[in-house]
């Protein structure tokens, strides 16, 4: 570790709790980071058209989908009373228009993985039953719904590891489908989700340790079982591209409110990280459809902050934040995550801007100040994403960033997306808990 300090200082600071911000040394243009890269627009594609064609299964299983025709997806707010009181109160000095993208409320499972947890399930239930000749391309999906098709699923079963918030997108659409569902949770799971789970027929197996060690146990129980088949969160290209269907999603969501994003009106996002996935997913299509023109910054908690650890050393998975002497355990669940996923790694690798670190105590903050300002509860884990857009304009380094970008006089028609990881299943009395924690 000490050679590691040497090497990269930032490590240091991280060591000892502090916040910190990290520019990426190794992004390049858009055109440049993809080439080699395993993944392309045209897979981001084909997941939007699997999506398309489930969706009248999703309708006919989750009518509060209707008012979509059976889409997942968000609704994309503009917050200004809340950029007021960022720059008020903490001094920001953000210019632009400060928008929230509400994945807080999206159907079914009340969080960002509602993305890439239905959708790998629903890829995994398309390959079943077109390998038996069940179902085709022209099929209408909602069939699946049916007897037959739930007593054929009912044979297999779906494992994963999760923090929660997974576990509950992955374990409430399997049991809609009929499948045996099992889940494995790491100590940081909230007691709440495993109970809405057990309500919902999914067996729920809990850990005293971390994320790891619960996805690990998951892999090993679903290998030993041929009709089982394991989420790996650490490494699906699949849940990866069910995240990344969001930019596409979000092109015509800001055509809607009149917004161009171009050369003369670059987007910055803000993604809550843990083991990477979803904020890399997100990002990975942003890329894909705004190029240069997005600059994508992730959000860890201090004391879990794998992806930039990996990210930062380029030791990716082989580098845990125990081992620079890092609890891992944070008030955020979703992010408490202590090694990433190396396949993330890889791929944001020249893509990322940077990231930043933030302390428990400011989610609270920072929950507290929306709610108050714009009326949305957000859990915080999710308002992680407010770090970044209270500390971009205030950071050297970042400012260094925008100067070498072309950016510094373009900030006046930037557009900020803090992008609500999760939320609104949260039960009243675990609110009224949030509102009064780390109260100053
Ligand atoms: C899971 C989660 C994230 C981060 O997603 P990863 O894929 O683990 O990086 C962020 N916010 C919330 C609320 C989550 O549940």
């Amino acid at each position: 570790m000490k050679d590691l300090g040497e090497r990269f200082p930032i490590l240091n600071e991280m060591q000892k709790g502090e916040e910190v911000i990290w520019v990426n040394p190794d992004k390049v243009s858009f055109a440049e980071s993809m080439k080699g890269c395993e993944l392309s627009m045209m897979d981001v594609e084909d997941a939007e058209e699997r999506l398309k064609r489930f969706a009248p299964f999703i309708m006919r299983c989750f009518p509060e989908t209707k008012n979509r025709n059976g889409l997942i997806e968000s609704v994309l707010t503009d917050i200004p009373t809340m950029k007021d009181v960022i720059n008020r109160k903490y001094g920001s000095h953000l210019e632009g228009r400060l928008l929230l993208k509400q994945d807080s409320h999206l159907a079914i499972a009340g969080s960002v993985k509602a993305r890439g947890g239905i959708y790998e399930i629903l890829k995994h239930t398309e390959d079943l039953a077109m390998e038996q000749g069940m179902l085709s391309l022209e099929d209408d999906y909602s069939c699946l719904a049916e007897l037959k098709f739930r007593e054929f699923f009912s044979q297999y079963t779906v494992q994963v590891g999760s923090t929660g918030n997974l576990g509950m997108s992955i374990g409430i659409m399997s049991a809609a489908i009929g499948y045996q569902v099992i889940v494995h949770m790491s100590a940081d799971a909230k007691q709440w989700k495993k109970d809405l789970l057990r309500s919902h027929g999914v067996k729920v197996v809990e850990y005293d340790s971390d994320y790891s060690e619960a996805v690990k146990n998951g892999r090993r129980l679903s290998d030993e079982n041929p009709g089982s088949y394991f989420v790996d969160d650490e490494n699906s290209r699949t849940l990866f591209l069910g995240y990344a269907v969001a930019a596409k999603r979000l092109v015509g969501q800001l055509t809607e409110k009149g917004i161009t994003i171009d050369a003369e009106h670059p987007l910055f996002v803000y993604i809550p990280c843990g083991v990477g996935g979803a904020p890399g997913g997100i990002s990975f299509g942003l890329k894909q459809v705004f190029k240069d023109h997005v600059h994508c910054f992730f959000v860890e908690p201090i004391q879990a902050p794998c992806m930039l650890l990996g990210m930062a050393t380029g030791l990716n998975s082989k580098i845990s934040v125990q081992d620079i002497g890092l609890s891992g355990m944070t008030h955020a669940d979703g992010l408490a995550v202590g090694r990433p996923s190396g396949f993330v790694g890889g791929v944001m690798k020249p893509m990322l801007s940077g990231e930043f670190t933030v302390q428990d105590a400011k989610l609270y903050d920072y929950m507290r100040d929306l709610l108050e300002t714009e009326e949305i509860f957000l859990e915080p884990s999710a308002c992680a994403a407010f770090q970044g857009v209270i500390k971009l304009q205030q950071s050297e380094d970042i400012q260094r960033y925008l100067k070498e970008n072309d950016l510094t006089d373009k900030m006046q028609d930037a557009v900020h997306i803090a992008w609500a990881t999760g939320g609104s299943l949260v039960p009243e009395n675990i609110r009224e808990e949030y509102k009064k924690t780390y109260l100053a």
